[in-house]
């Protein structure tokens, strides 16, 4: 079936006649749709159709366009396990996990379908008599989303949701890798009688739809979800409108296990972590920092319940690691293994694709270790975005949190410790977003901001009351009723 963008309320024909097909990376002979390859012209049409809309949406109360979120929320929870499997099927995950993530849609949804009652603002005394002063929220305008693969239901959701019940309108180009999550989403909205242009759907490719959106003179903010390099070009063409940009980047996320720790708390924290989502998380943990004294202890437990993790397609619930979204991805990881090993890392187990049995359908790699890894090496550095740890050993907290710290991502870290002191300087010291104590890296509730330091981003924040700041510009109102012209700043 080929399927059409969602455009001022309705589904239209792409002006080109070009298209790409979904196809799951499990098993690619079962095809989830074709999608068009939309270009300029399609985007410019989405753009008119929100700058129209938003004339008359950020205009309607704003409890009544939660009201409306609330009921898109009832009906993704009626479909929840439709669509979870659905994901499933078109980006790999495992079952389990495919279900978190509609969970988190959502939470997400009932969480900002209920800010239409708060959006607050704030009143305070001003410093003359007779004059009132407060600060209100003011929607932003028409956004631009543009959102990755990994999570193809929740991050949309932590975008539109917020952006929508602010009074914003929405233009959103989702991942070439996961149209088919992003068509039944936004059928959701139609359904529910979301009025027209208030959120438009643009299938197609980074360069043919994403560039065009993101530099359109109509857009005002940009939202971006995705890698480093193509966060740092999207800010650019943000920066020529001088147009607010939100990004969420990439991760290179620690976990360190000091020597007090619980081990067999690590290795289930460190297993999940790394290997859940097949690696494919933006906060991951890709790097072990393990202090000397357990080094040799954890690491065997680690590679012992790694090796039995069961390899597979998401659907069967025996499947414990999914493949990768696709063959670029696979092969990217099989490059860095490689790298590994002429770096001089030990590798402890995996290192190869899965081509046995089923595995041959699609995209797997088995997951993979490597010890005596050296904070120079490009398997320590550099985002691999699959399953692959890298451990290094740490002399003390000290020498653990530097070899933490040595990256230029921040998103997210966790510290296995029982000292309750070190548990507390390790909030200070990790430079992430997120900081966990005593578990992994992994596992955002929606109602607490969501981002990172560094390269992992420009300062802002999803999710939460955040989310809210991001999507909201704040109008400082005064009122004068003395019926008189006062100065401010003592002026006679
Ligand atoms: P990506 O290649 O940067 O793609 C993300 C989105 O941007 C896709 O919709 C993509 O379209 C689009 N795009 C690509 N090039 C573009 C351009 N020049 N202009 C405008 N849009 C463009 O990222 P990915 O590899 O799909 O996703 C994995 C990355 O996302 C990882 O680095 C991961 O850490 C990061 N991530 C971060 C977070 C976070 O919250 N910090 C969460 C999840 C993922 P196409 O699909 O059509 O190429
Ligand atoms: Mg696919």
């Amino acid at each position: 079936m080929l399927y059409k963008n969602y455009i001022d309320g309705q589904w239209s024909a792409s002006e080109t006649s070009k298209i790409f097909k979904s196809l799951n990376p499990a098993d690619t002979s079962d095809e989830l749709g074709e999608f068009p390859a939309s270009n300029t012209q399609d985007v410019n049409k989405a753009v008119e159709a929100a700058d129209r809309a938003f004339k008359i949406w950020s205009k309607v109360p704003a409890p009544k366009r939660g009201e409306l979120l609330f009921t898109v929320a009832e009906k993704i929870r009626d479909r929840k396990e439709e669509f979870s499997q659905l994901m499933t099927r078109e980006m790999g995950k495992v079952l389990k996990e495919a279900r978190g993530d509609v969970q988190e849609g959502i939470d997400m949804t009932y969480y900002m379908a209920a800010e239409g009652r708060r959006l607050f603002g704030y009143t305070t005394p001003a410093e003359l008599p007779l004059k009132a002063a407060m600060a209100i929220r003011r929607p932003i305008g028409k956004i631009a989303a543009v959102t990755p693969w990994n999570f193809p239901f929740a991050i949309p959701t932590w975008k539109i949701m917020p952006a929508l019940v602010a009074g914003n309108t929405v233009v959103w180009k989702p991942a070439s890798d996961t149209p088919r999550v992003a068509y039944e989403l936004t059928k959701i909205f139609d359904e529910c009688g979301l009025p027209k242009g208030v959120l438009n759907l643009v299938f197609g490719g980074g360069s043919d739809v994403g560039v065009p959106l993101c530099k359109h003179p109509k857009i005002n903010m940009i939202s971006f979800t995705g890698s480093s390099d193509t966060g740092k070009e999207i800010y650019k063409y943000g920066a020529e409108k001088l147009n607010k940009v939100h990004l969420e980047l990439g991760g290179k996320n620690p976990i360190v296990v000091l020597e007090d720790g619980d081990l067999d708390l690590a290795v289930d924290g460190v297993v999940w972590s790394a290997f859940g989502t097949t690696g494919q998380r933006c906060t991951a943990c890709s790097r072990l920092v393990i202090e000397d004294g357990v080094h040799d202890a954890l690491l065997e437990k680690l590679v012992e319940r790694t090796e039995k993790l069961r390899l597979g397609n998401g659907l069967d619930p025996q499947t414990d690691v999914g493949p990768l979204v696709n063959r670029a991805a696979q092969e990217k990881v099989g490059r860095y293994v490689e790298m590994g090993v002429k770096e001089g890392a030990k590798l402890l187990c995996g290192g190869e694709m899965d081509r046995t049995g089923d595995s041959k359908k699609g995209f797997f790699y088995k997951p993979t270790i490597f010890a005596e890894v050296t904070p120079t090496m490009h398997i320590f550095q550099d985002e691999i975005f699959g399953p692959v740890l890298s451990v290094v050993k740490a002399k003390d907290y000290y020498d653990a949190i530097a070899l933490a710290n040595n990256t230029v991502y921040g998103l997210s870290s966790a510290i296995y410790t029982r000292d309750i002191n070190k548990a507390q300087r390790a909030i200070e010291d990790l430079e992430t977003g997120i900081t966990y104590i005593n578990s992994g890296t992994i596992g955002a509730e929606v109602h607490l901001p969501f981002g990172g330091v560094k390269n992992t981003g420009n300062g802002g924040r999803e999710a939460g009351l955040a989310a809210i700041d991001e999507y909201t510009e704040w109008k400082t109102v005064y009122i004068d009723y003395s019926g008189k012209l006062q100065k401010a700043q003592g002026i006679d």
